[in-house]
């Protein structure tokens, strides 16, 4: 009989099982994720090391007098002489070696004398591998990553992979397996043979081979042609997800919220401005996706003051006049309060009944509340996450709509939907985002972008100044208050101390009041008790303040139109999307607005090129494509902050262009075979697996 035995197999095999691994070992990888075989070829070395054998002591002391040659570690073959130990702790033990031309030390810290004594004992020859230093002109090798038997020293000429480690692993368990992994691995089909031949990439698994074999660090370089594949293949597999759990969605049953739109028309009528061509298009996205039968999952994105909460607020209206009760979620108590102070008018006037629910509100409040929305009586609900995580009870929820919510990934997304209630949900964002981040994040849903702001707005005048001319700054900034100018004053968030964040913008305030005695003086930071942040807000926004001093808990949404004039101090320690946001809360009527950016001494490189953008754009989306080009310059740590989510080979920046590709190329794909049937079907399957997005075949369309 035939047997096959299917190569890709091999991939998913346990990694212990394949190498024979003590539980140790085992106990150890699991702490690096790794799992099975194909998540140790995931895990890739961060960088190479060249590494150089010399056949004598002598000759690897006139290389590396120069001390150009410092970085390249070396490999050398000596005989024990004598090891050097103290009592005191933390000196390090030296081992003299030698051979004919000279003798060198090498240095071991950390290391139990006595054990050393047993490794190396006096007289052999041994091979060392390992760093070396310079210190009051000796050369010296410290701590070395290899010792081996002389006849091996080959093995040290050459180039080492340095891969990320763990306790109780070194770089000599890598060195050891690797070979053996790469060389049983198995050609596996393609699931995009076009796309590869296109680009001239490599099959996968010389692609991964190349990575764990790399000569120099260029062979790790995201533009590599193997690096390049290897991204595309893990966008793709996102892609092809991202689009199964989007069918699915349209799939889902939904109650399709039918009426005659009065309740919206009227409300049209009565807002006192025309809605933009942007608005009128999200609105009408959003209005066809509420009449029709399928779930709703649409995000509608745009940039801060762009005029999102009206196209939400007229969803919601459409909703409770088709029968169904409507929420609006914010992320922080203030935005809450704000959205329902802006909505609770109009609903007034259209005899809607709208309460709020925070975490604040009274036993006696909340009970009341809460029969009021399972009866029914409640038809628009506007408050904070506690709304539908706690036991609260609709009487018939037809729509969700979740504010500014940055931090909804997609997982939360589809535990949200499988919740089942049949309700649709729109979600807003103000964060303006490339379009290659939207993919990423938001490839799930239905986008609608709000690209224009409302008409006679003016750009804001950004300033950038050093915090030494502090004292005219505040002088002007009191003439600006006679011409009925209000203030706010940004203090950086101290991500270490709240403490340290609070002082400072306490020193702040007392400094202002002292200097401008005659002018009325807030402030708000995010340790205040609710009530007393509110009085604060509901002050600066009737004009009973001047100047509001306020740590970053002003950030998202607030809305006080009269405000024109916004300090950021510290601005170099603000991100770009961060300074945006912050700045939105100016420019938000007809007059001139002007921000003015303060930073300390010596900004480093990235935040003067931040600070230069915040000068030269007000363009939301410009700045996001901005912010990504010079985090992709160096901070990659902080894309997760952007949304990105974390891709093992995919670079937010440098594969830009492959997220766009693949989305075309996983859309294309599952049009032409959406039961991922036949040989490239398996290989997609084999591609989602291998990225671990195979939970997502459960929604592929059967037959
Ligand atoms: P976003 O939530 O997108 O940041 P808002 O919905 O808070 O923006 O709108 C910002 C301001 O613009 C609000 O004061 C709102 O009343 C006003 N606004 C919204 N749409 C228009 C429009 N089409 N014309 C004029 N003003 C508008
Ligand atoms: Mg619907």
């Amino acid at each position: 009989m035939d047997i096959t035995i299917r190569p890709d197999l091999i991939l998913f095999e346990p990694i212990a099982r394949r190498l024979k691994l003590s539980p140790y070992h085992k106990g150890i990888l699991s702490r690096l994720n790794i799992f099975t075989v194909k998540d140790l070829l995931f895990h890739l070395p961060n960088s190479v090391q060249s590494r150089r054998f010399f056949e004598t002591i002598q000759d690897l002391k006139t290389f590396y007098s120069d001390p150009k040659n410092i970085s390249i570690k070396a490999g050398i073959v000596g005989e024990v002489v004598v090891h050097e130990t103290t009592k005191v702790n933390h000196i390090p033990t030296r081992v003299v070696v030698k051979d004919a031309t000279g003798g060198m030390e090498i240095i071991f810290f950390h290391i139990k004398p006595s054990y050393l004594l047993t490794k190396l004992p006096v007289g052999r020859r041994f091979a060392f591998g390992g760093a070396i230093n310079t210190y009051l002109g000796r050369i010296h090798m410290v701590q070395p990553d290899v010792i081996l038997d002389p006849l091996q020293k080959s093995t040290l000429d050459g180039n080492d992979r340095i891969y990320g480690l763990t306790k109780g692993l070194s770089q000599n368990f890598f060195r050891k397996i690797m070979p053996s992994i790469i060389g049983a691995l198995p050609n596996i089909p393609e699931w995009d043979d076009a796309t590869v031949k296109d680009h001239n990439w490599p099959n996968w698994t010389i692609a991964i081979k190349s990575l764990h074999t790399a000569d120099s660090d260029m062979d790790l370089a995201p533009t590599t042609p193997a690096r390049q594949r290897l991204a595309y293949d893990e966008f793709l597999a996102h892609q092809v997800s991202m689009i199964l759990i989007k069918q699915a969605y349209h799939r889902a049953a939904g109650i399709p919220k039918l009426c005659q739109g009065a309740l919206v028309q009227k409300a049209l009528e009565l807002i006192p401005f025309k809605l933009t061509n942007a608005q009128v298009m999200a609105l009408n996205q959003t209005l066809d996706d509420l009449k029709d039968t399928h779930q709703m999952h649409r995000l509608i994105q745009g940039d801060v003051g762009s005029g999102k909460t009206i196209v939400a607020l007229l969803a919601m209206l459409h909703t409770v006049e088709s029968g169904f009760q409507a929420t609006l979620l914010a992320p922080t108590d203030i935005l809450a309060r704000q959205h329902f102070a802006t909505i609770k008018p109009m609903c007034d006037q259209l005899g809607v009944e709208i309460r709020l629910f925070t975490g604040r509100d009274k036993t006696k409040e909340r009970r009341i509340n809460n029969e009021d929305l399972q009866s029914g009586k409640i038809q628009i609900a506007v408050g904070t996450h506690a709304l539908i995580q706690e036991t609260i009870q609709f009487q018939n929820l037809g729509l969700t709509v979740i504010d500014e919510q940055h931090k909804f990934g997609v997982a939360q997304r589809a535990a949200l939907s499988e919740k089942g209630h049949f309700i649709d949900t729109l979600f807003m964002s103000a964060t303006p985002i490339p379009r290659t981040i939207v993919l990423a994040r938001y490839g799930d849903l239905d986008v609608s972008i709000i690209g224009e702001k409302p008409p006679g707005r003016k750009d804001i005048k950004t300033l950038v100044m050093p915090v030494t001319k502090e004292a005219e700054l505040i002088a002007s900034l009191d003439r600006s208050i006679n011409t009925g100018n209000q203030i706010y004053w940004v203090c950086p968030l101290i991500e270490e101390s709240e403490v340290l964040d609070l002082t400072a913008s306490e020193d702040r305030y007392k400094q202002l009041c002292e200097a401008l005695p005659h002018r009325r003086i807030g402030m708000v930071h995010g340790r205040m008790k609710g009530p007393e942040k509110d009085a604060v807000m509901a002050e600066f926004k009737q004009g009973n303040l001047d100047i509001l001093v306020a740590t970053t808990v002003i950030e998202v949404g607030v809305d006080v139109p009269k405000a024109t004039v916004m300090v950021i101090e510290h601005a170099e320690r603000f991100g770009l999307a961060q300074l945006h946001q912050l700045r939105g809360r100016i420019g938000r009527n007809d007059q001139e607005s002007t921000c003015i950016l303060l930073y300390a001494p010596n900004p480093t490189e990235i935040a003067q090129s931040r600070l230069k953008i915040m000068r030269e754009t007000n363009d939301g989306f410009k700045i996001a494509e901005e912010d990504l080009k010079l985090r992709g310059g160096g901070e990659v740590a902080s894309t997760r902050q952007s949304g990105f989510p974390d891709y093992i080979f995919g670079d937010p920046f440098e594969h830009r262009q492959l997220m766009e590709l693949a989305y075309n190329n996983a859309t294309k794909l599952l049009k032409e075979n959406p039961d991922l049937s036949g040989i490239t079907g398996d290989a997609v399957r084999l591609l989602l697996k291998l990225y671990n997005r195979d939970d997502t075949l459960r929604y592929v369309r059967s037959g």
